[in-house]
């Protein structure tokens, strides 16, 4: 026993873990910053730096670390190539794992939501900051416990340096057995010391995920410091009370409709539109994917501070019209305007770049709400809000925090900001989704089915904010929408896109009630079940 701890203990075999440390953080951090070199090739979209980053994972997955241990160390200097052989080592670690790191950097990144990619790409946030804030993020929480395997098995295999004389502990522990004979004590010692260090490993693994954890309680401190905010938002709330949002998706499209004031009202406000400068226009717009025409030169205007409802069967290119509206999805010909200028196009008609697009969807003040929210799953619902404020805007945080807080009171949730999305219903996922939209003042927003993936008791909610804000902000909106009294409530005009065509576009009343079309009048007849009273026939 004396003699276990004494080689446990012994100078020699801690100077082989120095070493079996230094070959192990050589080959972590080269393969680190190789594994994202070939990630990235893989993730670019260029076809022949894919094919390279592919080539290369199949060489090095594909033949043994010693093999490659051997070829640094001896082969490469017939080359001129010399290094010592920690040196070596490291390097022939780093290059094999490489490939391993990169294909758990690929999964993490592409394991994030989709969506909230489409949102980030929405809001103005070039490649870049997108990467930083809302990829990078959300796949380190979900890489950690891979990169955990990865270093302790890189531990291991950094045992594999011995064949290249590198003295590392297995190299040390076989010359001590060797010169000794005492092999049990030597290499049950040396086991142990293997395992602290692989087990440190795993305990900082463990403590990477407790601190990245997002459902962790915070610290006393922290905890009651959130239980102050929370204590003065409620106060704010209840010396400046919100109207409450009604409880069910009813509407009141009676009130639109009814004779007398609201109808003046309604011909006041066309004639008022009429005359406002036009927001956004498409002219002879159309879209493809690969053989499918999904609509073909549509033209249309909307009058800045108009409320138009987009309605159509389901498939018939809604979603994917307003994608193109601010050039999430590009077309196949035909322009489109925000605020007279072409959308994805400079003034001199170069087709821009996805970073100056993402600039020019700011500059131009396009917004957009998502059917799924599409809410950055990492932060909370303020920093929904006030993230893409400082990222895109170069806002400071006490503005943008002001802003998310001025926002969040005026959808009803000011006691719900530092809530994380998936702790919020669906129906509170879209009004910040809203809030996070209208945030930076857009002209134009866009809206894509925005009750369509809610339950039916939290449409009201919803419907209750973008009715507010049509009439109180004068935002110029593009709804895509198959709640027809809420269209017939809020819209100003009603076009209804089928067949790839606009078939049919009017006052949301006359079109609602009195379609010339018979694809308008077949789809409102199916849609109007329940939804309108009075609906044609
Ligand atoms: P809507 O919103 O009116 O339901 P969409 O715009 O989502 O319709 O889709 C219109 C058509 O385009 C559908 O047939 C759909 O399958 C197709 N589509 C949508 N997005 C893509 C895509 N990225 N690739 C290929 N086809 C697509
Ligand atoms: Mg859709």
């Amino acid at each position: 026993m004396a003699l276990f701890l004494h080689y446990l203990s012994l100078g020699y075999l801690l100077h082989g873990i120095a070493l079996t440390l230094a070959v192990t953080a050589y080959g972590l951090a080269g393969g680190l910053g190789a594994g994202v070199v070939l990630a990235a090739m893989q993730l670019s979209g260029q076809k022949w730096l894919a094919a390279l980053a592919r080539g290369y994972t199949v060489v090095f997955r594909g033949t043994p670390l010693i093999l490659q241990m051997v070829f640094v160390y001896d082969a490469l200097p017939h080359f001129g190539i010399r290094w010592s052989a920690v040196a070596s080592a490291g390097v022939a670690l780093a290059a094999n794992e490489a490939p391993f790191i990169a294909e758990i950097l690929r999964s993490g990144i592409l394991g994030v939501d989709r969506g909230q990619l489409l949102a980030g790409r929405a809001l103005g946030m070039p490649g870049g900051v997108l990467m930083r804030h809302v990829v990078a993020p959300q796949a380190i929480r979900t890489m950690i416990p891979a990169f955990g395997n990865e270093a302790v098995s890189a531990l291991k295999n950094s045992s594999l340096a011995s064949f290249i004389s590198v003295q590392e502990l297995t190299l040390r522990s076989t010359q001590l057995a060797s010169s000794t004979f005492d092999f049990f004590s030597v290499f049950f010692a040396s086991g142990l010391l293997y395992l602290f260090l692989t087990g440190s490993v795993s305990l900082l693994q463990l403590g990477a995920e407790r601190v990245l954890d997002l459902d962790r309680q915070p610290a006393g401190p922290v905890r009651g410091l959130a239980r102050c905010l929370r204590v003065v938002a409620w106060w704010r709330r209840a010396r400046d009370p919100v109207p409450p949002a009604p409880a069910s998706g009813a509407t009141t499209a009676e009130d639109a409709s009814r004779p007398g004031g609201a109808v003046i009202d309604r011909q006041q406000r066309a004639q008022r539109l009429a005359s406002a400068p036009v927001a956004l226009e498409l002219r002879g717009l159309s879209k493809s994917y690969g053989e499918r025409r999904i609509f073909s030169e549509l033209d249309l205007r909307v009058h800045s501070g108009e409320v138009v409802a987009l309605l159509g069967p389901s498939g018939s290119g809604k979603s994917t019209l307003l994608r193109c509206l601010n050039r999430l999805e590009v077309w196949d010909s035909g322009t489109v305007f925000i605020g007279g200028h072409r959308m994805g196009m400079s003034p001199g008609g170069v087709v821009l770049g996805s970073s100056a697009v993402a600039r020019q969807r700011v500059e131009l003040g396009v917004g957009m709400v998502f059917q799924h929210f599409n809410l950055f799953a990492h932060v909370s619902a303020r920093e929904n809000i006030a993230g893409p404020l400082r990222w895109v805007l170069g806002w400071s945080a006490r503005e943008a925090d002001a802003r998310a807080q001025e926002l969040l009171d005026r959808v009803g949730l000011a006691d719900r900001a530092e809530a994380l999305p998936r702790h919020l219903s669906g129906g509170q996922q879209q009004r910040v989704a809203i809030a996070r939209a209208i945030a930076p003042r857009p002209r134009v927003l866009l809206l894509d089915e925005p009750t369509s993936a809610l339950d039916p008791e939290m449409v009201g909610e919803v419907l209750e904010v973008i009715r507010r804000l049509a009439s109180e902000e004068g935002l110029t909106m593009l709804i895509s929408t198959h709640q027809l009294r809420f269209a017939e409530e809020v819209a100003d005009r009603v076009v209804f896109l089928a067949q790839g065509r606009i078939v049919e576009e009017g006052p949301a009343h006359t079109v609602l009630h009195a379609p010339s079309h018979a694809l308008t009048s077949r789809f409102i007849r199916v849609m109007a079940a329940g939804q309108l009273s009075g609906a044609p026939a």
